[in-house]
């Protein structure tokens, strides 16, 4: 869709990444890093000085400590760490249980290893999670549940009852956990991120996923971290050795810059909060229904009232004929299901904001 926007010099909601600048503090800190040589390969786990900012950052805010030696390791991306996670623990006809709509990139990253992918969806429209039928889908080859909270598509959160029950379906299992917490930082209403690393027995059985390129807004510097327990570590950096082996090193120290002030991670909510409402009051007047956006930076408009049209097709339509782009939520669904809902970012300037509002508006 950026793709079709662009060929249609269309306003550009689509993507997931802002279209203001990261701090200059943080641009510094790359240049510093950059001009005094750290230039060269780092260490396979990531620079020693930010596993350890990350290890006492999750301890601050989680409670748990993670060993920056064992236990923290510093890659890419969050996409090549969710890759990677995936890679090291599934095995052929092995099954992976995926909540949908899901983020693109778990399906073909399950079925390259010849794992299968069991699907479930959230419930429609809060895009929580239904228990009964994950509980359901479990059986003895089960292998990997994937969540994700801050939720992109969905825009729901996990609360303390989802741990608890996710941890009652899982003890005394052999499943294991990925928990894609990028947006980790962006949850509003002064709702608290429940994070995996908050229950120490479902940690036990995690990999958890951040990823520093929503926290900082700078998608394009592809950095990210996985915590996971010790031996799941040492499958993770198995594979993570061969298919990336280390992360971009001046980014790694420009990060470790950042983290020294939680305030450059604790503001991001409110920040984004702003924009939330700010986007939701625009289109009060419009004929699209704005749904509850409790955390990432998304939210979904249905427009069940502006057109009988697939999402895809108006989504399409809207880009080349309206020039404002777009995602059809349908193609977060194996089966493409149509809920009459596109998601938008919000993760604009607010003159941006405004232009996507005039025209969604005016349908
Ligand atoms: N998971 C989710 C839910 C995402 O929204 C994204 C980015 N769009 C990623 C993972 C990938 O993050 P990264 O850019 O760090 O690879």
């Amino acid at each position: 869709m950026s793709a079709l926007a662009k060929q249609n010099d269309a306003v550009n909601l689509s993507q997931g990444f802002p279209d203001f600048e990261c701090s200059i503090k943080l641009k510094e800190a790359l240049q510093n890093a950059v001009m005094s040589g750290f230039n060269q390969y780092g260490p396979m786990q990531g620079i020693m000085p930010l596993r350890e900012s990350i290890s006492a950052k999750t301890q601050k805010i989680y409670g748990r400590f993670y060993n920056p030696d064992t236990e923290i390791t510093v890659v890419p991306g969050a996409t090549i760490a969710i890759f990677t996670a995936i890679h090291s623990v599934v095995n052929p006809g092995d099954e992976v249980i995926i909540l949908e709509p899901a983020y693109d990139c778990y399906i073909p990253a399950v079925e390259l290893c010849g794992g299968k992918c069991v699907f479930s969806s959230l419930v429609y429209p809060t895009f929580s999670i239904n228990w009964a039928e994950i509980k359901s889908l479990i059986t003895n080859k089960t292998r990997l549940i994937i969540i994700n909270s801050p939720h992109n598509p969905g825009t729901s959160v996990m609360n303390e009852n989802d741990l608890i029950i996710l941890n009652e379906l899982t003890r005394g299992t052999n499943i294991l956990i990925i928990s894609d917490e990028v947006y980790e930082h962006i949850i509003f209403d002064n709702k608290t991120h429940q994070s995996i690393a908050l229950n120490e027995e479902l940690a036990q059985r995690s990999f958890v996923i951040s990823s520093f390129g929503k926290t900082y807004h700078v998608t394009g510097w592809k950095t990210g971290y996985v915590l996971a327990p010790e031996a799941l570590t040492r499958e993770f950096r198995k594979v993570y050795q061969y298919n990336a082996f280390c992360t971009f090193t001046p980014a790694q120290w420009a990060f470790n810059t950042m983290l020294q002030e939680e305030e450059t991670y604790i503001s991001v909510s409110g920040f984004y909060q702003k924009k939330r409402d700010k986007m939701k009051a625009l289109l009060s007047e419009s004929r699209f229904k704005v749904l509850h956006s409790a955390g990432s930076y998304f939210q979904l408009l249905d427009y069940s009232d502006v057109s009988d049209e697939s999402d895809y097709q108006f989504a399409r339509r809207l880009t080349i004929e309206n020039k404002i782009a777009t995602i059809p939520l349908s193609s977060f669904f194996h089966n493409k299901k149509d809920h009459k809902l596109l998601r938008i970012c919000f993760a604009k300037e607010d003159e941006t904001l405004e232009k996507a509002a005039n025209i969604l508006n005016s349908l």
